[in-house]
């Protein structure tokens, strides 16, 4: 058996087991072994029968003093009842349909328990208890219990005993993957140890030691592959662009760009003349004229003779971008074509011969752009609208497109600082942190069921005004079908009940991409008053003339997500509101989302939103692009991260690292975490 022997080389487990291991995403011993317990029971604790307390659990020793019956109940029910004793107490023992309890607790023998006290005075009892000789060695008592996440038909006992012969075949082949050097520094223990301590800790120092070693080797992994990734792209040479007046291009503009806009577009076009792949980050907050900036972009790739490719996250998005753009770029002859789901086969075909051929210079689409057979003649920019709903890895595929195009990603929903390193920790970033001039504040107000007469009277206030409405249901996204319903029924009950004189619409995901353009084409037209909608909208989508967006179950949404939604009004002249509905009284999710009254700063509001939810929320449970880390906790370890990253960024300058005995070890690891990466050592 060896790390990568399958989960069947071991005892106990066939073909059934091993099926229901790999809904753990467990197929191999080293899978196994690295599949890290979810949380741990302090059953180191010992007391005296005298001194346990209700509910809280506890390990004791213990002589029966009164044999085990069982009493069949009926079918499927039998009680084992037992009372055991030290020199402190006695106490009644019950097991529910455990017979074997009854065979193995034998009267006068002495065990040690572990269990939770229940009942009061007038009677204490404890039901279940594991229990085992005191003669052998701990595994249900006595110790720290390991935790795992399970799924049917694997237990935590069993998985434990799986664990447990991985690591006695296999332990001393885990390779260590932390140069000597860095351990030292850093203070880590081996890699082994961390293994074995983290599945069955000594005692909690040492599975804090464990912990530690485990998050700093993600952390390390991570960044050095970052590094590894950039080291690369710096090394690709790309033909230089030439120096090219962007005068012509502001004078088109029917606005003064901001100085922050400037300065983006500054950095880009530097970027450009360089003679490397640009890999750039365009940060800024909803409103804040990313568009204007890929514009630009753009422009200085086509004005070099090259071909520039903007990707939207949704079909409504690129199609609003080409309105924009493709009116913009008519001014210099530069035409711009829309290629999406939806686009006509006729059509389709035309704007493929044409990339193809290299006289069509500007493309707007969706994803499916890069990935669909669409070959250019000369892509030289690809940008990425909406960035964070794909990762590292799908920007490396990105990459890999044409002859190493430079890319640049946008993103509306503000990172934190922390997060950016994580996601974006192989790109350089500009950001936009100045508004357009004139941009109103959205005024927030968060309300209980009692204001809904008062909003409705609110909504039909704005639809009189001749301005539009935007009502968001939450998409439960454990399960799409419920929010399609709760949209779809929402916006019926609308219609047909509150506003039968209004013109309510439905927008939702599940929805053909022809249906959706059509609906959004409706609102945009003002062919509807209200639009009813899912998530769909919160990126990017432009009309002017809503004033008012409100929020069902705002509890379910994250800050940032809710900051999002906010920017679809506010867009235009008129003063515009955002309501949150929230039915929850928790105190956290009131000021959670009080916060969000409070300020229309998106910074602010996600580093808020990262404090308050952890990492993994922060995007809402979507593909959001965040590495999947197993023992690290974003929000607990971000100490760590940065020593991690100082340390991989060391060991890679060193050129013996590469003869270091780890060396191989990490360049597999990192192979596998940037799975679509796998040439990232060329
Ligand atoms: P986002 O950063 O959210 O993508 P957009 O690029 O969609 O923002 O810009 C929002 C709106 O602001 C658009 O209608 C755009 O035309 C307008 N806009 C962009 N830059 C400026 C500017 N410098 N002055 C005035 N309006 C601007
Ligand atoms: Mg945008």
């Amino acid at each position: 058996m060896d790390l990568y022997s399958p989960v069947t080389a071991l005892q106990g487990i066939g073909p059934a087991r091993a099926k229901q291991l790999e809904k753990l995403d467990i197929r191999s011993i080293y899978d196994l072994i690295a599949y890290f317990p979810r949380t741990y029971e302090d059953r180191t604790k010992m007391v005296a029968l005298r001194d346990l307390e209700v509910d809280v659990p506890a390990c004791f020793e213990a002589m029966v003093i009164r044999a085990p019956k069982t009493a069949h109940i009926r079918k499927g029910l039998s009680i084992t009842k037992l009372t055991v004793a030290d020199n402190t107490a006695k106490l009644d023992l019950v097991y529910f349909n455990q017979p074997y309890a009854a065979d193995q607790l034998k009267y006068g023998e002495t065990y040690i328990f572990y269990g939770m006290l229940t009942g009061d005075y007038a009677h204490f009892q404890m039901q279940n208890p594991a229990f085992e000789s005191p003669d052998r060695p701990g595994i249900r008592t006595r110790r720290i219990m390991p935790v795992y996440s399970l799924t049917a038909g694997i237990t935590n006992a069993l998985l434990s005993k799986c664990i447990r012969q991985a690591l006695d075949a296999c332990l001393a082949h885990m390779p260590e993957l932390l140069p000597q050097g860095v351990r030292e520094r850093y203070d880590l223990c081996s890699a082994q140890d961390a293994y074995a301590n983290i599945h069955e800790p000594k005692d909690f120092t040492a599975l804090d030691r464990a912990r530690k070693r485990l998050i700093f080797e993600e952390f390390f992994l991570f960044s050095a592959g970052l590094q590894l990734m950039r080291n690369r792209r710096t090394k690709v040479c790309t033909e230089p662009y030439k120096r090219c007046e962007l005068a012509p291009f502001y004078d088109a503009l029917p606005f003064t760009l901001t100085g922050a806009q400037q300065r983006a577009i500054g950095q880009i076009a530097e970027d450009f003349l360089k003679g490397t792949p640009m890999n750039r980050l365009l940060q800024g907050d909803v409103g804040s004229g990313k568009t204007m900036v890929a514009a630009a972009a753009a422009y200085l790739c086509v004005q070099n003779g090259r071909q520039a490719a903007l990707m939207a996250p949704t079909e409504i998005l690129a199609e609003q971008h080409h309105k924009s753009l493709a009116s913009l770029f008519e001014a210099f002859q530069i035409p711009c074509g829309l290629l999406t789901g939806s686009t006509t086969a006729a059509e389709k075909r035309r704007i493929k011969e044409q990339l193809a051929d290299g006289s069509l210079p500007f493309v707007v689409g969706t994803h499916a752009l890069l990935t669909e057979d669409v070959q250019f003649a000369r892509l030289d920019l690809v940008i990425a609208d909406e960035q964070h709903r794909f990762g590292v890895a799908q920007r490396a595929t990105l990459s890999q497109k044409g002859s190493k195009p430079h890319l640049l990603v946008m993103s509306a929903t503000p990172i934190p600082r922390t997060l950016a390193l994580m996601v974006y920790g192989d790109l350089d970033v500009s950001v936009l942190d100045e508004l357009p001039p004139g941009r109103q504040v959205i005024d927030t107000f968060l309300v209980g069921e009692s204001m809904r007469p008062r909003i409705n009277a609110f909504i039909r206030k704005h639809a009189a005004a001749g301005n539009q409405i935007y009502v968001v249901c939450p998409a439960v996204e454990e399960s799409e079908l419920d929010s399609l319903k709760s949209a779809e029924v929402w916006a019926q009950s609308l219609q047909q009940i509150v506003f039968p004189d209004l013109r309510v619409g439905l927008l939702h995901g599940k929805l053909k991409p022809a249906e959706k353009e059509r609906i959004m084409g409706q609102f945009s037209q003002h062919e509807l008053d209200i639009l009813v909608a899912t998530t769909v909208i919160e990126v990017g989508v432009d009309v002017p003339n809503a004033t008012l967006i409100v929020i069902e179950n705002a509890d379910r949404f994250g800050l940032s997500q809710l900051h999002q939604l906010r920017g679809r009004v506010g867009r235009g002249k008129d003063k515009s509101y955002c309501v949150l509905f929230s039915g929850n009284k928790n105190e956290q999710t009131q000021a959670r989302l009080k916060a969000l009254c409070k300020t229309n700063d998106g910074f602010k509001i996600a580093e808020e939103d990262l404090a308050l939810r952890g990492p993994g929320d922060f995007f809402g449970s979507r593909q959001h692009g965040l590495p999947q880390f197993k023992a690290a906790n974003l929000s607990l370890d971000m100490a760590l991260l940065s020593q991690a990253k100082e340390a991989a960024e060391q060991a890679l300058s060193d050129p013996a690292y590469a003869d270091d005995p780890t060396f191989p070890a990490m360049q597999a690891r990192i192979g596998n975490l940037f799975r679509d990466e796998s040439n990232i050592f060329n």
